[in-house]
């Protein structure tokens, strides 16, 4: 499956990184409690241009930007 070029970069950016323009949230985000600083919380996107999907992740093991390949 190709990604776009703005899904390229996505996968690059931080957690602080903003979606860009055509990732569009999908569901509500997941909210996983745990005593601090191990709560964190998960939200999937998906890509109008190119359908990509991808997970934001606020937790600091897991990749800020998970791309999902189909
Ligand atoms: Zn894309």
């Amino acid at each position: 499956m190709d990604i776009c070029n703005q899904c390229e970069e996505q996968t690059k950016k931080s957690s602080s990184g903003k979606p860009h323009e055509f990732l569009v949230k999908v569901d509500e985000s997941r909210i996983f409690k745990g005593k601090k600083p191990r709560g964190f919380e998960e939200q999937d996107y998906k890509c109008l241009t190119c359908s990509a999907k991808f997970t934001q992740s606020t937790n600091k093991n897991d990749l800020a930007w998970t791309l999902w390949r189909g």
